[in-house]
């Protein structure tokens, strides 16, 4: 990575967002730097959430499907075919006061940046909260997952579990009633976070049946999640409840640490940005999940990303030093 020369672009985060903003700033000669962070935790790393799924079916142009780290490679792939390049770091702190924007990574917080840019396409992503159960993870793809409109269509008459209770259980809930051959919310308590309009859908709905006061102990299976471990928070009996696939639905985070006090946010703590993926910061542009908790899939990610280069090498033009 080099550090003396300012770049025209620097990109944080590679996922669909960020990777997409890589193809079209490199293709418009900007040599994007890519920080596409480090294989850290099972939950945020390069690639994003695409490298924890399994076959992806609903991304235009894959007529048979697509393994979501395979698609993530091919991203990647062309990304670099066009100049950009993509360091395995992850950013430690940003200074978007500074002209040019000044970022430190591996751990680092002082001294002289690593890197300055014009530029800044913020691309860092979303996290899913998880449960952290034993088998969790291992069984991510294979039964667990965190995204019904993604994994829905693979439970096809099935038996379903989702745990939690706030909106994101209940609308991940009554998505896959169209597929499942049930679907059992459970909930540590014996009252729904959700609002009133999406308890009163749930609760009419004769696919979905309510297990309350209770907490998934461990997911079951070998190859494929076949149950879950429950407890009753109240009477502490432990049970099994069989089911192909357990939907994780307690909540997301967005990657938005390293920005606080620099960038205005939303009450969710998501960024905000707008009109296209302005920040409030001059140069800094933001995209993806880090931006969006409402539709979270991976082409309306790379769609902001592509937006997000656009809007960049439009910036970058009126500096009239590109
Ligand atoms: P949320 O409102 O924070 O709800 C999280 C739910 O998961 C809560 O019911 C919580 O239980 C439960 N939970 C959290 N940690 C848990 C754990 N470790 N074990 C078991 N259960 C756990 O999150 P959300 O549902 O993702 O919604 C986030 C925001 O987006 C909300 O403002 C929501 O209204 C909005 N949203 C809106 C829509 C919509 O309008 N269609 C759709 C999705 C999200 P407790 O209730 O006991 O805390």
């Amino acid at each position: 990575m080099e550090a003396v020369t300012t770049r025209d672009v620097v990109i944080l985060g590679s996922g669909p967002a960020g990777l997409t903003a890589a193809v079209y700033t490199a293709r418009a000669n900007l040599r994007p730097l890519v920080v596409e962070g480090e294989p850290s935790s099972t939950s945020d790393q390069p690639g994003g959430q695409l490298m924890l799924t399994t076959e992806v079916e609903n991304y235009p142009g894959f007529p048979t499907g697509v393994q979501g780290p395979q698609l993530m490679t091919d991203m990647r792939e062309q990304a670099e075919r066009f100049g950009a390049e993509i360091v395995t770091k992850k950013a430690s702190r940003v200074d978007l006061s500074r002209s040019p924007i000044a970022i430190w990574v591996d751990d680092r917080d002082g001294g002289e940046p690593d890197v300055t840019t014009r530029s800044l396409i913020v691309a860092t992503g979303a996290r899913s909260l998880m449960l952290n159960l034993p088998n969790e993870a291992r069984l991510l793809g294979r039964g667990v997952s965190t995204c019904a409109t993604c994994d829905g269509f693979f439970f096809k008459d099935r038996r379903i579990a989702v745990v939690g209770g706030g909106d994101s259980a209940l609308e991940e809930a009554l998505f896959l009633t169209k597929f499942g051959e049930s679907v059992t919310i459970i909930h540590r308590r014996k009252e729904l976070r959700a609002s009133k309009i999406m308890q009163d859908r749930a609760f009419k709905n004769e696919k979905i049946a309510f297990v309350w006061d209770s907490v998934v102990t461990d997911v079951l299976g070998d190859d494929r999640v076949n149950g879950v471990a429950l407890r009753d928070v109240v009477t502490g009996n432990e049970s099994v409840l069989a089911v192909d696939g357990l939907f994780v639905a307690i909540g997301h985070e967005p990657n938005t640490g390293l920005f606080r006090g620099q960038l205005e946010m939303d009450e969710l703590g998501y960024l905000k940005a707008g009109p296209g993926t302005a920040t409030a910061v001059a140069g800094v542009f933001a995209c993806g999940d880090v931006q969006d908790h409402v539709y979270r899939q991976a082409v309306t990610a790379a769609g902001s990303g592509c937006m997000a280069a656009i809007d960049a090498e439009r910036y970058l033009a009126s500096l009239g030093e590109t």
